[in-house]
């Protein structure tokens, strides 16, 4: 799924989304393309040297306030770069990050941030200025440290950066939640993790997605995302799912009363084609891995064609 529309010969910096419920949808807003990040599983096809969408501020400015003309109703949430890190390494040079966050709150507005970067501490004045219920910021983790994590993102922030502005964050009263996404087997300490995380917060799961497994790789929207480079092992998507109801049948129950955890359902084909997968949950316990799996198995697009 490309998440950038093109107009023209332009891209738009207002990506109408997805209606999630009658007074929900989310819009992506998109101040950068590419995102220099470069994590060897994303899915958003970003990979590469970041860019600012307009050579300068003032035109993206002029822009954004243009589109955001069509989006006046409060049912929109806007999600603050989707398509690229919200703090991406060059945001500290160019600031448009910043300024729509800025220009949202000043319009209070409905957002979210999704980072793997200690810079989003910078905009906590910002963060101070909204009702809890009207912005999110979600610091992502798929491990505990450097070493684990430069298996996966060698270029991202390093995750000890991360727990400390996230405890930052928690503690300057901002509404901080964690994304565990990807969650990897054999990479993602998740039992560490939420041993490190401030008690009481949210925290979302979702596994790892296999592109070599579906269709992406064929039609070359994924063509680097082959996990048996990185993982050490050839898993395939089934195994993946086993392994992720196990780590929520266990380490998922030892910590489900202190934190606000929702573990989002395993990859199948229909919640791969649909999205579908991000609304739907399971509960420690819920499911037996094995049984699962043999229930809903995932057969490699290779085998399916
Ligand atoms: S930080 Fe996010 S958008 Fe950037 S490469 Fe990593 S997964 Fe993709």
């Amino acid at each position: 799924m490309k998440i950038l529309d093109r107009t023209g010969d332009q891209y738009k910096i207002i990506k109408h989304e997805r209606d999630y419920a009658e007074n929900l949808c989310i819009v992506g807003v998109e101040p950068y393309e590419k995102c220099g990040f470069r994590c060897f599983y994303c899915i958003t096809d970003s990979q590469g040297k970041t860019r600012p969408i307009e050579p300068d501020l003032a035109s993206f400015q002029k822009r954004f306030l243009a589109e955001l003309a069509d989006f006046e109703s409060d049912r929109y949430l806007f999600g603050v770069s989707l398509a690229t890190d919200s703090y991406n390494d060059i945001e500290e040079e160019w600031g448009y990050t910043r300024w729509v966050i800025e220009e949202l709150t000043r319009r209070n507005r409905r957002y979210s941030i999704t980072t793997k970067s200690p810079l989003v501490t910078r905009d906590i004045d910002l963060f101070q200025q909204m009702a809890p219920d009207r912005y999110k910021v979600i610091i992502s983790f798929t491990a505990s440290t450097t070493e684990l994590a430069n298996a996966v993102e060698p270029q991202a922030p390093s995750p000890e950066s991360r727990m400390e502005a996230l405890h930052t964050l928690h503690n300057a009263g901002v509404n901080a939640c964690v994304l565990m996404a990807p969650w990897i087997p054999g990479i993602t300490d998740t039992d560490r993790l939420l041993s490190l995380f401030p008690k009481g917060i949210a925290v979302f799961f979702q596994p790892v997605e296999l592109g070599d497994d579906f269709e992406e790789v064929l039609d070359q929207q994924r063509p680097h995302f082959s996990a048996s480079l990185f993982m050490g092992k050839e898993w395939t998507q089934n195994e993946i799912n086993r392994a992720y109801i196990r780590e929520c049948n266990t380490v998922g129950k030892k910590y489900w009363k202190d934190f606000n955890m929702e573990w989002r359902h395993p990859i199948t084909l229909e919640t791969h084609a649909d999205r579908s997968g991000y609304l739907k949950k399971m509960r420690p316990g819920r499911y037996d891995p094995d049984q699962w799996v043999s229930e809903h198995p995932v057969i490699p697009a290779r085998e399916r064609r």
